[in-house]
């Protein structure tokens, strides 16, 4: 395989563009795509043609408005391009409207009451910024996807208005601050992606994988991943085969599939693409998930996105890497060598330290769900705690700043490893700290506490809206400064050290202390989904989505509900699954090897004296279990009709969280000791050992 002759192929990308299209209209739709004006139709109309042209010569023979409603995945309807003729024979036609608008039926996807049922009338609008490209001979347009009265019912619209809120208020900031050459700005963000893979036979003997994501039930295998063994170890070569022709199929979408690599817990692997504009990488990151789910199939395995498909070994996240980049090439997040002079960093420094401490309940909201609840806070993946990792240098740069004193150059440090053959190079800034959810990592920060499963649009919106606020209020100040406008700006800086540093924490995330600490500081800890969720329809958070017109009333109130909602399904199907699983496989097998020693006994003193003690402690305790964990599933039966009968959604959802969790734990634990004791032909599903380690 050649990378660069394969790279891009289905992808309707810059290059096709410039050599299909006509020069004039081609510039146009570069003036749309770069400047965020609005497209005409004679532009769309000639773009279609090209578009189309090009998609029927690489095999596609239908095209989709590619969309994602908010069921957090994506949605393709699939439209031929054909145009039968009087004479039998056919066209191949798609025009301008086609391209720029669609009109599904909105009727079935989630909207949380923003649209009646009978009002089934939705629109899809061409979003140009996001490249179309060709999946399964499919020409797929990326869209926004909006209710007939023009309400968001996608997640791809609000993210679009919270960068250009974002754009707006950084430009203005710029221009007070002295660089006005700059025109606009974009976010960039780099999704890494955990995933696990099992073999696919298992996969389909196991009830819990196949209806909830992860495994409800199973015995620990004797060994996890204490050995540190996995993360970064050799790929097997059944792993590097299917990462391979993921890469492969990552790059024709024009996916910058980059870095790939075995994770902490077995089985458990990672891929990172090189940074895109926001909206892209988060439309690239759910085709990414797609493939990986897609290509596993091809070699037998079955990819789990799930945030913690396993207990007691590492669950699965997603690092969204984040920063802001003017058109003129400046990442306004890098530090320079002397961060301390460095004024532009430090302002968008400062805003983001701001925005994260004053809106740290709503990323927190943006990364709640049933399945990252597993993860937060339990010491393998960042605390519920949100904070900000500095590192030593710029937090000892933010505090001289916040008391005024010079802060000079940081000489860096050479590494020195001790043997001469090797290289010398200076050390970066900042160590790494695995413990922070919200980290900065040389140039950019580093938002950790996604889950694995979600569409990375959520945060994002939050994040850019959020330090879109703090810019403004800092835009607001400056530009009501005449004249020279330094002062002010030092002011401003030392002014928001001052009162958000309290957000700042460069220790270990996972200790109590730092628990007893941030409750000191007044941070927010949000421990589960039901604790958070209503903190989204706080008085000030509805006012900074409203002032930023990213959300409306209607909007935010739908999200609000459709997560609420979900929680509560995600937890409904898990108890029904267990409940299905104790019924069907797990009381029957008990059931089973109980019978099977009692006949031993029974056939044993037939024929000798030899004492059956043993067994007939091993019967009682599978006896006594048996009827635990059957009157434990009539329980959870009960527990279930109770929380179904709650009609207070978010009462409902408290009740999943604090009563069923509870006794689906205790059903867990017993029937892992059980597992423990059963011989594998009593086991009527695959066993952690057997999807861990016997792939
Ligand atoms: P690690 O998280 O292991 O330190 P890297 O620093 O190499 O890995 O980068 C992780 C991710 O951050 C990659 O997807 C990379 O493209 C992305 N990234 C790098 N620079 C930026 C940036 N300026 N804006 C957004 N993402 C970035
Ligand atoms: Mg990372």
């Amino acid at each position: 395989m050649i990378v660069p002759d394969i790279y891009g192929s289905s992808v309707f990308n810059d290059s096709v563009m410039r050599s299909k299209l006509p020069k004039d209209i081609y510039k146009a739709l570069k003036k749309t795509i770069e400047n965020n004006t609005h497209l005409e139709l004679d532009v769309a109309n000639a773009v279609a043609v090209a578009m189309k042209e090009w998609a029927v010569d690489h095999g596609a023979t239908h095209y989709t408005h590619w969309f994602q409603p908010l069921t957090g995945s994506t949605a393709e309807k699939h439209d031929s391009f054909i145009s039968p003729m009087e004479n039998g024979e056919v066209l191949m036609g798609f025009s301008g409207k086609e391209l720029i608008k669609g009109e599904p039926d909105a009727s079935s996807f989630p909207s949380g009451g923003l649209r009646a049922t009978c009002e089934a009338r939705g629109y899809t609008a061409w979003d140009p910024t996001s490249p179309a490209f060709i999946k399964d001979g499919t020409l797929c347009i990326p869209t926004a996807f909006c209710s007939y009265s023009g309400e968001a019912l996608d997640t791809k619209t609000p993210l679009l208005r919270s960068m250009d809120a974002l754009n707006k208020q950084a430009v203005r900031v710029l221009h007070a601050i002295g660089l006005s050459d700059v025109n606009h700005i974009i976010t960039t963000v780099g999704a890494e992606q955990e995933y696990f893979l099992i073999d696919e036979n298992d996969y389909k003997k196991r009830k819990d994988l196949i209806f909830t994501g992860r495994t409800l039930l199973g015995a620990g295998a004797p060994k996890g991943q204490e050995m540190d063994d996995h993360y970064f170890g050799t790929l097997k070569p059944r792993v590097s085969a299917y990462m391979h022709d993921l890469d492969t199929e990552l790059w024709k979408l024009g996916i910058p599939a980059k870095t790939k690599h075995n994770e902490v817990a077995p089985c458990q692997h990672e891929l990172a693409p090189v940074f895109d504009t926001c909206n892209v990488a988060v439309d690239r990151n759910q085709l990414t998930m797609e493939m990986m789910k897609k290509v596993a199939k091809k070699h037998g395995y079955v990819c789990l996105l799930h945030e913690k498909p396993f207990e007691g070994i590492n669950g699965s996240g997603k690092h969204d890497n984040w920063s802001l980049c003017t058109d003129t090439g400046i990442n306004l997040l890098d530090p320079g060598k002397t961060p301390g002079d460095n004024i532009k960093f430090l302002v968008f420094l400062a805003a983001v330290v701001n925005a994260v401490d004053e809106y740290a309940d709503l990323m927190r909201f943006s990364v709640a769900s049933a399945g990252n609840d597993h993860r937060l806070g339990a010491n393998e993946a960042p605390p519920a705690i949100i904070s900000i990792f500095l590192g030593d240098e710029l937090k000892s740069v933010v505090d001289a700043i916040e008391n005024d004193e010079f802060f000079g150059k940081v000489e860096k440090v050479k590494m020195e490893m001790g043997a001469a053959v090797i290289p010398h190079f200076t050390r970066d800034n900042t160590d790494r700290n695995r413990t922070s959810p919200f980290a900065f990592t040389g140039n950019k920060f580093e938002f950790r506490s996604l889950g694995s499963s979600a569409s990375v649009a959520e945060p994002n919106i939050v994040l850019n809206t959020a330090v879109a606020e703090i810019l403004k209020r800092f835009a607001d100040r400056l530009e009501s400064v005449e004249g020279d406008k330094s002062d002010a700006i030092h002011e401003l800086i030392r002014e928001t050290f001052k009162k958000h540093s309290r957000v700042i924490f460069n220790g270990n995330g996972y200790s109590d202390e730092w628990i007893e600490e941030a409750t000191k500081r007044g941070l927010y800890n949000y421990k589960s989904t039901p604790d958070v969720l209503p903190v989204f329809l706080a008085d000030k958070n509805r006012k900074l989505f409203n002032d930023h017109g990213v959300y409306s009333d209607g909007e935010l109130e739908s999200r609000y509900e459709i997560k609420v909602e979900t929680y509560c399904k995600t937890l409904h199907i898990e108890a029904r699954t267990l409940v299905d699983m104790l019924i069907h496989d797990i009381l029957p097998s008990i059931s089973k090897y109980t019978d099977s020693i009692a006949d031993s006994i029974i056939k044993r003193r037939q024929v000798s004296d030899i004492p059956t003690e043993s067994d007939e402690l091993r019967m009682r305790k599978l006896v006594v279990g048996y009827e635990t964990l059957s009157k434990l599933c009539d329980k959870l039966k009960e527990e279930i009709k109770v929380a179904d009968a709650t009609a207070d959604l978010l009462a409902q959802a408290k009740y999943y969280h604090e009563n069923i969790l509870a006794v689906m734990d205790d059903i867990r634990m017993l029937s892992d000791k059980i597992e423990e004791e059963m011989p594998k032909e009593f086991i009527s599903y695959p066993t952690y050992a057997d999807m861990l380690f016997y792939v």
